[in-house]
């Protein structure tokens, strides 16, 4: 780990921090310490932060009071981020010049907000491209406060604001990016604040169009931005703090004594991201392998814990299964019949039509004998699924060809992730010897090509029950943490 008192030996480190690890004064004040130490460390420090825990969510909820007498809970909410704001500023910066300054930015975007919100309300609906510029404002919020906290703990630090950084697509809420563009744009703008020896304070979550419409990259998306930029710069490392011990055998918050994985390898995470651990967004590993550098999850509450290493290879000794992980609220969708086998491009135009609805599937299985195709879809979606596969299929419907499209009751999928599996006899046998041992019924399996997770869907229920049972195969828990 690092220490204060060697040299500068690295070049450049980009660090991230989530919305808990800014959430309150106590907590920025700790951020502003790790950066203190780091700047000893490296070079360049590139700073890339969420908005304060929950103001995401609170935005969000003011676009939607759409009516006359929800005007009041509007401002309410709208104070209320005002004083959370007010109360870190007051903590931690404490030359007047930058208080002013911070405090009165933050006032202004929160005015934006509003008139925004008050628009919706007028016209009666918003749209895409509003909400993301409403959601953009918590981030903008945040650099302000940390930047200025950092300049008050002496360190010379700029808000950068990322639309001009990362450029999108106009998918708004879920903006892909153009990764040439972005790098070219991303470089040109950071490396002469670097070359002045000031830490770019970064939104992370933002960018825009190339007409300049403020766009998000996805919930949780300020891993990504981080990874985007470490790629761009391209930096040495990108650490991810959190309020854990890096990425966990399971959610902390179902599996008290969840232990911290040392070593994950970049499939590993991939799928664990993909099938619900929220620690990372799923995006972050992609760039972060094509640029070849180096990714790490630690825990702000808990600087000198080593946290995750996240790695291209394993190493044998680096353990079998290495989490557990879930997504609730599904229902399987199930297309059935014994005339399925004859119809011409069933899977395609089954997915083709779930795609049209902009419903992700997470886990599609298939009987080898091709009689029926069964997947997963959230259970919000499922009354409009059923409704379109239904007219889609209304010829083999009709012939009988297909007998029946129906949904289960709620499930969830729980993922046993681990890349030594592959390599290890009998792993499977022991998932289904353990829950059947403890009554949970296992409706479903699909296991991912590259064999790196086993994904059981099972009945809302016993999840909690399933996760318990199958935590226990992974070993040796580790009591250190
Ligand atoms: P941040 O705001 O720092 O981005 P998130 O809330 O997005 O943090 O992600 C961290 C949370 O992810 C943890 O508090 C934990 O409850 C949850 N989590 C889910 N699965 C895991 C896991 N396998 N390892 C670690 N954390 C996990
Ligand atoms: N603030 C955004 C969100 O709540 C992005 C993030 O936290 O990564 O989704
Ligand atoms: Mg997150």
């Amino acid at each position: 780990m690092t220490s204060t008192l060697s040299p500068i030996i690295n070049q450049t480190l980009v660090l991230k921090f989530g919305g808990t690890s800014v959430g309150t004064a106590d907590a920025m004040r700790q951020v502003v310490s790790i950066i203190k130490i780091e700047k000893q460390q490296w070079k360049n420090i590139v700073v890339v932060t969420s908005a304060l825990s929950g103001v995401t969510d609170t935005l969000l909820k003011m676009a939607s009071y759409l009516t006359a007498d929800q005007s009041g809970i509007l401002e309410e909410s709208a104070n209320d981020l005002i004083r959370r704001h007010d109360e870190i500023a007051k903590s931690l910066i404490y030359d007047e010049v930058l208080f002013q300054s911070a405090i009165q930015e933050v006032n202004e975007i929160i005015k934006q907000v509003l008139n925004l919100c008050q628009a919706i309300s007028v016209l009666g609906e918003s749209t895409p491209r509003v909400m993301d510029t409403i959601a953009s404002a918590g981030e903008r919020m945040c650099v302000r406060l940390l930047a200025a906290a950092i300049q008050t703990a002496g360190i010379p630090a700029e808000v950068v604001e990322a639309t001009r950084l990362i450029v999108t697509d106009d998918h708004y809420t879920d903006a892909h990016p153009d990764l040439a563009k972005s790098k070219l744009m991303t470089c040109e703008v950071l490396t002469p604040i670097l070359a002045k020896g000031i830490v770019p304070v970064i939104t992370g979550f933002i960018a825009s169009t190339k007409n300049g419409n403020i766009t998000t990259l996805g919930r949780g998306g300020s891993d990504y931005s981080a990874a985007l930029i470490g790629a761009a710069l391209p930096a040495d490392d990108v650490w991810i703090y959190t309020d854990v011990n890096g990425v966990m055998t399971a959610d902390p918050q179902l599996v008290p004594d969840a232990a911290t994985v040392p070593v994950c390898s970049y499939r590993e995470i991939a799928e664990l991201a993909y099938y619900g651990a929220k620690v990372l967004h799923p995006k972050t590993i992609r760039p972060v392998i094509e640029a070849g550098i180096g990714l790490r999850v630690c825990n702000t509450f808990n600087p000198s814990h080593p946290g995750t290493r996240l790695v291209a290879e394993l190493n044998a000794r680096d353990g079998v299964i290495k989490a557990i992980t879930t997504v609730r609220g599904l229902q399987l969708v199930t297309l059935e019949g014994r005339g399925m086998l004859g119809v011409p491009g069933v899977a395609a135009r089954t997915f083709d039509t779930v795609a049209k609805l902009g419903t992700s599937v997470p886990l599609i299985t298939q009987a080898s004998s091709e009689q029926s195709i069964c997947f997963a879809v959230p259970v919000a979606t499922v009354n409009r699924v059923l409704q379109m596969l239904t007219t889609a299929f209304a010829h083999e419907i009709e012939s009988r060809d297909i007998d029946r499209v129906w949904a289960t009751e709620e499930v969830g999928i729980v993922s046993v992730v681990g890349e030594g599996m592959r390599a290890t006899p009998g792993i499977a046998g022991r998932i289904f010897t353990a829950l059947g041992e403890n009554e949970v019924n296992v409706i479903a399996i699909a296991q991912g090509s590259s064999e790196v997770s086993i994904s059981l869907v099972i009945k809302a229920d016993s999840i909690q029950k399933a996760i318990r049972v199958l935590h226990y195969l992974i070993q040796p828990p580790n009591p250190a943490t």
